[in-house]
């Protein structure tokens, strides 16, 4: 065994646990659904990104089984040997379809999706304008790509026209990209995607939107470009199939050249197993779902405006958020971890978010209501976050 390594890994992670960042790991017994099992204890969980419920739905349920029967567990290879199944292709050309573009393709993760499709796109050349609170994925994304990387000040189109226009003029670069999430999940905002359409035009800026958070929950189900009508005018969407839709992956819709392109040109479409088929089937049935009907989208939103009021009524600081996601901002790290903590102790799961992943003094616990919580249920968790919040000062 090597003995730098063990050193590295111990002063390491002695480090993380002197200064209160270790991060320990809940885990959950059984389905990750609106109450979830933690230690025996039954806790309101407002910390999935299940927004619609559909990581325990029934019917996806069956429609995985079913399919595993049929094709068995795993997909056997690569996405261009053999690993391409007649399940995949139903499915982009779902995906395609709920997106309103010409073409989709689907990867095994939305984390690995963004590293594919950014590094597929864009080389050494190019540069790439992203917002400073850009996903973790986009980041290593652009990283892989090697572009040059300008951090545009979160959602400030001022800061973004100034860029472009640097950037273009300059004669640097071959392509310059503008990336985005297009709801951003540590404050539930919405990226201004009219104004940076326009933005784009007028530098020829390729528009990126990581919509993560926003499929199943903005647009009536079809997300934040599709709420704004950008479908013709967002070159790339990407969307993950991991949060409302339930299941796991992600996936890129545009324009049928881009898709062929990624296809040759995307490491994890070329050298990683596809998305296993059972799965594949699930994700199928739950695209559809959304495009069949509203109602889980419409019970997402009346829970998320039903917490939203309440949070606000006890005198909770909810943040700008514009989604069903409600941080509830505490600022100082200690006292957040606390109440999460007391929130987990009293009945609530819902965890702590601190510096380094939001900035420092701005310390929250975020809460995702779904689809399948009951208004019971969030009116319990609204009763201990006003116990917890009384206790600890948090509001008067
Ligand atoms: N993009 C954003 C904005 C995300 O929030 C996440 C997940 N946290 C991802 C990409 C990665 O998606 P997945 O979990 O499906 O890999």
């Amino acid at each position: 065994m090597s003995k730098i390594l063990n050193e590295f890994l111990s002063s390491n992670l002695q480090d993380l646990k002197d200064n209160g960042l270790y991060n320990e790991i809940n885990v959950v017994r059984g389905a990750n659904g609106p109450v979830i099992d933690i230690d025996g204890e039954a806790l309101i969980n407002l910390s999935s990104n299940n927004y619609l419920g559909l990581a325990t739905d029934e019917l996806l349920k069956k429609a995985a089984k079913d399919t595993i029967d049929s094709h068995g567990v795993g997909a056997g290879a690569v996405r261009t040997i053999n690993g391409t199944l007649d399940v995949h292709v139903e499915l982009e050309e779902t995906l395609a379809k709920f997106k309103g573009t010409e073409a989709a393709v689907a990867f095994q993760s939305g984390f690995n999706c963004n590293m594919a499709a950014i590094q597929g796109v864009m080389d050494k050349e190019d540069a790439i304008l992203s917002d400073e609170l850009n996903h973790a994925s986009i980041i290593d994304g652009c990283r892989l790509s090697r572009a040059k990387i300008i951090r545009v000040n979160h959602s400030d189109m001022d800061d973004l026209r100034k860029k472009a226009r640097e950037a273009t003029e300059s004669g640097q670069f071959k392509k310059v990209m503008y990336i985005t999430d297009g709801v951003f999940s540590m404050d539930g905002d919405v990226a201004k995607l009219p104004e940076i359409v326009e933005i784009a035009k007028a530098f020829d800026l390729i528009t990126y939107v990581d919509d993560a958070h926003g499929s199943g929950v903005m647009g009536k189900g079809a997300g934040t470009v599709k709420h704004f009508g950008l479908e013709k005018e967002v070159d790339i969407q990407m969307g993950t199939l991991s949060k409302a839709i339930g299941v796991v992956g992600g996936y890129i819709a545009g324009t049928q050249d881009l898709v062929d392109y990624l296809k040759v040109a995307a490491r994890p479409f070329l050298f990683s197993t596809s998305l296993t088929p059972g799965d594949t089937k699930a994700i199928n049935e739950a695209v559809k779902m959304l495009m069949a009907s509203t109602e889980l989208h419409d019970r997402l939103w009346e829970n998320g405006d039903y917490l939203k009021k309440g949070l606000e009524t006890l005198g909770f600081n909810i943040g700008n958020s514009e989604t069903p996601i409600t941080p509830c901002i505490i600022g100082d790290e200690k006292t957040t971890q606390a109440f999460s903590k007391r929130l987990m102790e009293e009945g609530v799961y819902a965890k702590s978010i601190v510096f380094p992943t939001v900035p420092r003094g701005t310390g929250r616990v975020r809460n995702m209501p779904t689809a399948a919580h009951t208004k019971e249920m969030l009116d319990e968790a609204l009763e201990i976050y006003e116990k917890v919040g009384k206790e600890l000062n948090v509001i008067s």
